[in-house]
């Protein structure tokens, strides 16, 4: 049984030595496996996953590789586990913890930082000048679970206490694990946005981010929240979640003039760019009113054509985000416990994480309308029950 030196385990939580963990091998190759279980550190925590959700940046680092770093380089054949989008229950506590407690439920952070580099004295650790740099004699600390080191996609994780979140006992699996995608839309309107209530917010595509990008700006008091899709089905969620208004660009050949119109023809304060298409950042810019926010949250795989002279002339911000700085993560909780949205709207699916190619093909080719599709292990034991 596991039970290593200086980690408090309680016999209501036995663990195993070994657990199911997903690897990573070429390019958009993941094996079945058996790792040890690993061991938390001081300030480390065990935690036993419950739910983990399959997010655009999965895919990213599965087929393509970055922000995915391990070892110095690609993530491929590395005997790494990727997913970072998850939520589960504290099984062991690291030398010195007492913060948290055995059994109770958490949701992550994904970014550990250092600790001592700039950006994470500023409370910046989504992005730690020294990511990536923990293996070897390059150990600076630093940690963001399935992308440099091992992540969600297995039945037991280490977590860094700062990236815990405790969230309320009437929250199910699914909805811990989408309380980090919360978080992400917090940081990008808030902490690097500077947004406060009444200002105007125009976010381009409904995918998981978007649509919590829409929720969360109405719970910070934005007005307007204007959607931007092309997928029917979706604009009708975003109209759930609280968009003011939605435009349909497959029905609509001038979105810019659209907006504008929505908005009293000057443009809104805010434009969160979550669609990738490479036209959109260019239209975000002619979106914005003068002195207004660009924020890029999307992976955009084709060059941008941007007309640099109409951000220089009208003093347009425009920045990227990574991740969910600044404890963002615990003020999107504080909503989600509030109930001030449903992020459980974006869940379309959950399968066992024995499935996890499943899984991955209906987030991947949105199989069934998919958007936030979820893996559990706990499944995984219902059906070995059910079977017997
Ligand atoms: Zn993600
Ligand atoms: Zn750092």
């Amino acid at each position: 049984m596991y039970a290593p030196a200086g980690v408090k385990t309680s016999a209501e939580f036995p663990i195993p030595d070994s657990m199911k963990a997903w690897v990573l091998g070429n390019p958009g190759e993941l094996t079945l496996t058996d790792k040890p279980v690993p061991v938390p550190k001081r300030a480390e925590v065990l935690v036993r996953i419950d739910a983990a959700a399959i997010c655009a940046t999965d895919l990213e680092v599965i087929y393509q590789g970055p922000p995915g770093m391990i070892q110095g380089g690609l993530p491929f054949n590395k005997n790494f586990t990727p997913g970072h989008e998850y939520m589960g229950t504290v099984a062991a506590l690291g030398p010195g913890v007492d913060e948290y407690k055995i059994g109770q439920r958490v949701a992550v952070e994904i970014h550990a930082g250092c600790g001592q580099c700039k950006r994470c004295r500023e409370g910046m650790y989504t992005s730690c000048h020294n990511y990536g740099l923990n293996y070897g004699d390059v150990d600076k600390g630093h940690r963001a679970n399935g992308f440099t080191t091992d992540g969600a996609f297995c039945e037991y994780q280490v977590n860094d206490i700062n990236t815990l979140v405790a969230i309320s006992d009437d929250m199910s699996d699914e909805e811990g694990a989408l309380v980090v995608t919360a978080g992400t839309a917090m940081y990008a309107l808030t902490e690097l946005g500077g947004l406060v209530a009444g200002e105007s917010v125009v976010v381009s595509g409904a995918g998981p981010i978007g649509l919590m990008v829409v929720a969360v700006a109405k719970a910070l008091g934005a007005q307007p929240v204007i959607l931007t899709e092309m997928r029917g089905n979706r604009l009708k969620i975003a109209l759930e979640l609280g968009a003011d208004a939605v435009v349909d660009i497959s029905k609509e050949p001038d979105v810019v003039a659209a907006v504008k119109k929505l908005n009293g023809g000057k443009g809104v304060d805010y434009v969160v760019e979550c669609s990738a298409a490479s036209k959109a950042v260019n239209d975000a810019v002619h979106m914005v009113n003068r002195g207004g926010k660009v924020c890029l949250a999307a992976f955009t795989h084709d060059q941008a054509s941007v007309d640099i002279a109409h951000i220089v002339s009208n003093n347009i911000y425009l920045y990227g985000i990574r991740g969910e700085g600044k404890s963002a993560v615990h003020r999107a909780e504080a909503f989600m416990r509030q109930k001030r949205f449903d992020a459980t709207k974006i869940h379309t699916h959950t399968f066992p994480l024995a499935d996890l190619p499943t899984a991955i093909r209906y987030a991947k080719d949105r199989v069934d309308d998919a958007i936030k599709v979820v893996v559990k292990a706990k499944l995984d034991a219902v059906h070995k029950v059910a079977a017997e």
